[in-house]
């Protein structure tokens, strides 16, 4: 655990007691600094008393003379506008910081990865965290994925902390530095807290600051934006520049192009493999987060046949483009991920003859944008309060059926699917809308839907 240190019998506040505020409180603890902790919700201001913090109202006129406030990264800090709690702490002259700022200062050894993206920012960090520990290597993965930073281990000299980074926590993080950074990519989204396109990518960017001649740079120049960035760092940039793509390939840089990988980011050795039939890897989104993995594991010194073993043996994440039941020609997908039209296009663009399950709580543009995928849905099976909606886009151009439920459309879909016989076919849930209407979270559809789809199997094995 990462002890911390550096506010010894200082004061410092914590506001927002979710998973990581709550590690940071209790590590600062430990650390023999007063904590003074602030949340909205009882139930997490109960947990704090009990835990020996002091609990105290940070948005009243108490401000506790705390060096630091350390702000949840959920609490908008700029835009639309900063939260009372983060003016107090200004006024008062205190530095407005996140916990991975804390974990800088306290972290003694190990090299750090940072990975930040609009998408792909957990497959990614997911990746590299297999690659390593498959080879042997010690890792730790924590950030806005999993385990809080400040609850992760200790590791030495050779380890690696692969650290996923949203642009909130990059914002909070003053004195950011990876040995390792990646941007995978920029595209409008969270415009809201970062006032406008420039403001977010100028937020994103950050994940190269401080790199140092030592440093690896890894962005993805498929992207307009990242391509942009990735001209400044080649010009000012003090550290080596990996670019990556899945369009063309690139010298000095990885680039996977229709499955084939090819990596020549490393002076000595180029090497090429096929990735093409894995599973967890499919569609071209996850070819560029491989091509961005591989780069990484290999600056950190894996070899071409650790990392092709590593890649044969990474099982995904769930809920994305994740495998669960296969029934003689028919493949079931849980991409329960996908909340919205865009991410769903990459997995409709990955399959063909697709039994679709979409809907949910509809998201601005609803299902438009995906007309030219239509092509290789069979029929689409639509649940929740997008339904009407969905179904009139739908209306003269794919065969769709309402469903009162999730179970009752993945029953139905994958009935549909077996009618067609012959062929490979998909069932596959990638809803293009929030889960809300439904479901207290994605996590909690896509679990839904993996039951409903052993129960399937199940009785069909009968
Ligand atoms: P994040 O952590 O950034 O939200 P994830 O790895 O969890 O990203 O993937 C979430 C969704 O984003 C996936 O289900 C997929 O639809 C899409 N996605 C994943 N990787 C990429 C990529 N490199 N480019 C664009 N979209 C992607």
């Amino acid at each position: 655990m990462m002890q911390s240190h550096s506010y010894q019998h200082k004061n410092i506040a914590v506001f927002g007691l979710g998973k990581s505020g709550m590690a940071t409180a209790r590590q600062l603890h430990l650390g023999a600094a007063h904590v003074f902790v602030w949340d909205d919700n009882e139930a997490r201001r109960k947990a704090a008393l009990e835990a020996g913090l002091i609990v105290q109202d940070l948005t009243e006129n108490s401000w506790p003379e705390a060096e630091a406030l350390v702000l949840s990264p959920g609490v908008p800090l700029t835009h639309p506008a900063p939260h009372p709690v983060v003016n107090l702490a200004k006024e008062a002259g205190a530095a407005v910081i996140g916990d991975i700022e804390i974990f800088l200062q306290e972290k003694e050894a190990g090299r750090v990865i940072g990975v930040t993206g609009t998408n792909g920012k957990s497959t990614t960090s997911a990746l590299i965290h297999h690659l390593l520990i498959s080879a042997g290597k010690s890792s730790a993965l924590g950030g806005n994925i999993g385990t809080p930073v400040m609850d992760l281990p200790e590791l030495d000299q050779e380890g690696c902390y692969v650290l996923e980074l949203s642009s909130y926590q990059l914002d909070l993080t003053p004195s950011w530095q990876a040995d390792i950074a990646i941007l995978l990519n920029i595209t409008p989204d969270h415009l809201d807290r970062h006032g406008d396109m420039e403001g977010y990518a100028a937020v994103k960017k950050r994940i190269f600051q401080n790199q140092d001649e030592s440093s690896v740079a890894i962005i993805n120049i498929d992207d307009p934006l990242c391509e942009h960035i990735a001209t400044c760092l080649a010009i000012h940039g003090e550290g080596k520049l990996i670019p990556v793509s899945t369009t063309s390939p690139v010298a000095g840089g990885g680039s996977v192009i229709d499955g084939r990988l090819e990596d020549r980011s490393s002076d000595d050795q180029s090497w090429t493999m096929d990735i093409s039939k894995i599973g967890s890897l499919r569609g071209r989104h996850n070819w560029q987060n491989a091509a961005a993995a591989v780069a990484a594991a290999r600056t950190a010194g894996l070899t071409p046949d650790e990392i092709r073993d590593g890649l044969q043996s990474f099982g995904g994440l769930a809920h994305r483009m994740e495998e669960v039941g296969q029934c003689e020609n028919i493949l079931f997908i849980n991409d329960s991920k996908a909340t919205n039209a865009e991410a769903a296009e990459k997995a409709l663009t990955s399959f063909d003859n697709i039994f679709w399950i979409a809907g949910g709580r509809q998201k601005v543009g609803g299902i438009a944008s995906l007309e030219p995928h239509f092509n290789r849905i069979r029929g689409a099976f639509l649940i929740g309060e997008a339904t009407e909606s969905f179904a009139e886009t739908l209306e003269g151009k794919v065969p769709f059926q309402k469903c009162q439920d999730l179970n009752d459309a993945a029953k139905r879909a994958a009935e549909a699917a077996r009618e067609m016989g012959e062929g490979s076919t998909v069932v596959l849930l990638s809803p293009a809308a929030a889960s809300f209407d439904q479901f207290a979270s994605f996590e909690a559809r896509g679990d839904a839907f993996r039951a409903a789809v052993r129960q399937w199997i199940t009785e069909e094995m009968l």
